[in-house]
C-alpha cells in the first residue's frame, strides 16, 4: 500500500520541464516487496507511451535477462528508473535531472527494501552510488546501498548495440543470482 500511495504522491510531478514533455509518468513497475530490483536510466518512447518501464526492445531483453537466471519472473521483481519522464530524443539526463528525481528512486528503495540491487548502466550506476566512474570500473565487484549489496552490468541497450557485453552480462547475472540464493538460503 505504502508504494501506490507514494506513487499517487509523486505522479503528477513538475519539478523539472521534463514534467510538460512526457506523456505518461513511469513510476516502475513489479512486486512492491520484490526481494530484487532493477534499476536502469529512463524511459524511452515506448515507456513513456504506456507509462510502463523496459518495455521497448532493451526491455524486452531485460526480460529475457531476468528470466534466464530460472530464479525469477519479470514481475516478481520490481524495474525501475532513475528518471521517471523521458527526456526528449533519448537523451542522457542532465545532472539537474537526476537530483530532481533521484530522491523518488531512492524511496521506492526505502518502501520496497529488496535484498539486492542490480544499476544497468552508468546512469543507474553513478547515480545511486554517486559517482563518476565508467561501469567497465564499477563492475565485477559488490558495492554497498546502504547496507544492500548492490551490482552493476551494461544496460540491456548497450548489449543490442554491442553482443561483446553478453558474456560479461551472463557473468553478472551468475554472481547476483548466486548471492541471492546465499542471503535466501541460510
Ligand atoms: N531504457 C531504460 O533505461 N529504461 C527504460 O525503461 C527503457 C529503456
Amino acid at each position: 500500500m505504502e508504494l501506490t500511495a507514494f506513487r499517487e504522491d509523486i505522479c503528477d510531478c513538475q519539478e523539472c520541464p521534463l514534467g510538460s514533455t512526457r506523456k505518461n509518468f513511469v513510476f516502475g513497475s513489479g512486486d512492491p516487496e520484490a526481494p530484487v530490483m532493477f534499476v536502469g536510466e529512463a524511459p524511452g518512447a515506448d515507456e513513456d507511451e504506456q507509462g510502463l518501464p523496459f518495455v521497448g526492445r532493451a526491455g524486452q531483453l531485460l526480460t529475457k535477462i531476468i528470466e534466464s537466471t530460472k530464479t525469477w519472473k519479470r514481475e516478481e521483481v520490481f524495474i525501475a528508473n532513475v528518471l521517471k519522464c523521458r527526456p526528449p530524443g533519448n537523451r542522457t539526463p542532465l545532472p539537474e535531472e537526476v537530483e530532481k528525481c533521484l530522491p523518488y528512486l531512492q524511496e521506492q528503495v526505502r518502501v520496497i527494501g529488496p535484498k539486492l540491487i542490480m544499476a544497468l548502466g552508468a546512469s543507474a550506476a553513478q547515480a545511486l552510488l554517486g559517482t563518476k566512474e565508467s561501469v567497465g570500473k564499477l563492475r565485477g565487484k559488490w558495492h554497498d546501498l546502504n547496507g544492500i549489496p548492490l551490482r552493476v552490468t551494461y544496460h540491456p541497450a548497450a548489449l543490442l548495440r554491442f553482443d561483446g557485453y553478453k558474456k560479461d552480462v551472463w557473468e553478472d547475472m551468475k554472481v547476483f543470482t548466486a548471492k541471492f540464493v546465499e542471503l535466501t538460503s541460510r
